[in-house]
């Protein structure tokens, strides 16, 4: 590619997400003895470094940018209770804000505005790659979404940006049947519980089992009634690392999309499965965020027309998040921007980042599972 020419990946970043106040938890404890005041998980560096090294590297200026805007309230509504909408919207007045929902998910004053823009940079991803202004697109927006359900936030999720953005390309473009693949570490227990009975939303988590939420994502749950088979739950023991997840994708994540034929594929795309990350014990490095990545491009290009949007998720390390970022991005744009991950080749040495045998049997156990008829 010329340099300066836009590439057909759009990109989504603006800069209130950094904005978004999380407070002072010690992770995300506040207020218990001997807990000194600190920073919340959830905080701006991972996601403001991640956009700084697309930035610096020279390859958002070969992305096409897409502008978001705040989702509205009849957007939000499409998923979303009106009193967990207006709840939101009345604490947000508040000097000091409030809480999405669980008592650890704070948002400050004017929190509502930035998860509104957040769902909505969600939304103008999947648009632009529905009306084909772009081949697929990455939305780095905060505060994250996954968890929340229809009547509450969770999980540092203030609202569903993936599922929002999905009703709002149903209205607006008519594209019925989509694959969710959530790869945050932690499960996609929201989307999984907005779709579980919608047979045109295939929801894929790959996931550490009962990380968080603690009691949803067993590898044996996969949808009920008319529904059924479109839930895939991949609930790897900690200490999974490369191995296992190029497995699970191989072994299950794109055959069930294959086999389901979704007119977008839209990647619930998280980096807390990363060997540095403080909320999880997975291994991943780049290397392996670039291969599910590359595949992906790959696999929507056989069955969906190359459409492909991602959505940020979690990433709690401002260190790691950035490069593991970026080598998704060049994936999806087929850029190389020339800066290599300093830390791949120290992490995807350590002992155990090979397939073991009781991470096979997990995966092994959901491939049983699937309806993987190619009819
Ligand atoms: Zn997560």
């Amino acid at each position: 590619m010329t340099a300066g020419t836009a590439s057909r990946t759009g990109w989504v970043w603006h800069e209130l997400y950094g904005w978004h106040d999380t407070g002072r938890a010690a992770g995300y404890v506040l207020g218990a003895p001997g807990v000194q005041p600190f920073a919340h998980f959830e905080s701006a560096e991972s996601k403001t470094r991640f956009a700084s090294l697309v930035e610096v590297s020279g390859l958002r200026e070969q992305l096409t940018e897409i502008r978001p805007r705040a989702a509205s309230v009849e957007d939000l509504l499409r998923v979303h209770d009106a009193a967990h909408v207006d709840r939101i919207r009345e604490e947000s007045r508040r000097q000091h804000g409030g809480d999405m929902g669980d008592g650890s998910s704070p948002f400050g004053w004017n929190g509502y505005e930035v998860g509104a823009l957040a769902a909505g940079g969600a939304i103008e991803a999947v648009r632009a790659v529905a009306d084909g202004s772009v081949d697929n697109a990455y939305a780095l927006v905060r505060p994250p979404g996954h968890h929340a359900v229809r009547e509450s936030g969770m999980g540092f999720c203030m609202f569903a940006n993936v599922a929002v953005a999905i009703e709002a390309v149903r209205a607006s473009h008519g594209l019925e049947r989509f694959a969710v693949i959530d790869w945050d570490v932690h499960h996609g227990n929201g989307t999984e519980a907005i779709y579980a009975d919608d047979p045109d939303v295939l929801t894929v988590s790959i996931h550490q089992d009962r990380n968080y939420p603690i009691d949803t994502g067993d590898a044996g749950v996969h949808g009920a009634g008319a529904a059924a088979g479109s839930i895939v739950n991949v609930a790897l023991p900690p200490g999974s690392g490369n191995g296992a997840y190029r497995a699970a994708f191989e072994r299950v994540v794109l055959p069930s999309v294959a086999a389901f034929k979704p007119d977008m594929i839209i990647v619930a795309c998280g980096y807390d499965a990363s060997a540095a990350d403080p909320l999880s014990a997975m291994m991943l490095t780049s290397s392996t965020y670039r291969e599910m990545t590359r595949s992906l491009v790959e696999l929507a290009g056989a069955v969906c027309g190359g459409r492909l949007a991602m959505s940020h998720e979690g990433g709690y390390s401002p260190v790691y998040v950035p490069f593991c970022g970026l080598a998704v991005v060049e994936a999806l744009s087929g850029i190389d921007s020339g800066i290599a991950d300093p830390y791949e080749a120290d992490w995807a040495a350590w002992a155990g980042q090979e397939l073991q045998p009781h991470q096979g049997r997990v995966i092994e156990l959901v491939r049983g599972q699937l309806s993987l008829s190619t009819e």
